[in-house]
């Protein structure tokens, strides 16, 4: 269910480099069996989850198979569609899996990869040439905090990954202060809402108003069943872009079954 700003939330899982193809496969059938018991519908929040690139065909094999309503998309993709480009992944191959998204511009792709903003926006292209949905990572060092405060850096990030992208694109945002991944320590709910809101305002500005009211801004760094409520809670972010806790079937379902702490 949208709730008043027509936007279904997403709760997200960034695998990273953990899960074989065949504990891929046991993963996903626990985690459907386990949102049908609960009674979860897929039209109130959107599950999403981001496998290694290796078990993406088995994952779209039993999604198919089984009617689940998961989605699922590759942790990156290559801004090249084919050719010479040794270990690149092309969005054509990941379309063609029935990826719905694609994660772009991770913070670990960035600090260990070398990726700069430019071939942020070139993937962003890439992505969109093969009509999958980028999530459009973006977040603050805490150096860049402590030098810039906590938009500076994320808004910038997400205008320069918005060059070229035409008005009416659907993508995702993703906010994921680099200080809070993987650390334990979660921005606060009024920290994110902060961030967000300057996101989707330069989203009005680079785009159009209604492709700001209709994009989803998802917070992440350290999300858990018990904080994801109060993120949640803020009136700009639609969801959670989650990663050690998405291994965890039990923590993951809960996370997915958000309303549930919120009360909504
Ligand atoms: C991530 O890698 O995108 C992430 C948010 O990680 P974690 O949830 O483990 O902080």
């Amino acid at each position: 269910m949208a709730g008043v700003t027509g936007r279904v939330p997403l709760i997200a899982g960034n695998w990273k480099m953990n899960l074989d193809h065949l504990q891929a496969i046991a993963f996903v059938q626990k985690l459907a069996w386990t949102l049908k018991d609960a009674g979860h519908d897929y039209r109130e929040t959107e599950v999403a989850i981001f496998p290694p690139f290796t078990d993406l065909r088995s994952v779209q094999t039993l999604i198919s198979a089984d009617k689940y309503e998961i989605e699922f998309g590759g942790q990156d993709l290559s801004q090249h569609d084919s050719g010479a480009y040794t270990g690149e992944v092309s969005g054509a191959f990941l379309a063609a899996l029935e990826s719905k998204y694609v994660l772009i511009g991770h913070s670990e792709r960035r600090s260990y990869h070398a990726e700069t903003d430019e071939v942020v926006a070139a993937k962003v292209q890439a992505a969109l040439r093969h009509k999958l949905v980028p999530i459009i990572c973006v977040g603050e060092t805490a150096e860049d905090l402590e030098a810039f405060g906590p938009s500076a850096v994320p808004v910038k990030q997400l205008r320069d990954a918005l060059a070229g992208v035409p008005a009416d694109s659907e993508i995702v945002v993703a906010y994921e202060p680099v200080w809070a991944i993987g650390s334990g320590q979660a921005a606060s709910p009024e920290q994110a809402e902060q961030v967000a809101a300057a996101l989707r305002g330069l989203l009005g500005e680079v785009l159009s108003p209604e492709t700001a009211a209709a994009t989803r801004i998802l917070y992440g760094g350290s999300v858990k069943a018990a904080n994801i409520a109060g993120f949640l809670r803020e009136p700009n972010v639609d969801g959670a872009l989650v990663g050690g806790a998405s291994l965890d079937l039990k923590e993951f379902s809960s996370i997915v079954r958000f309303r549930k702490h919120v009360g909504a």
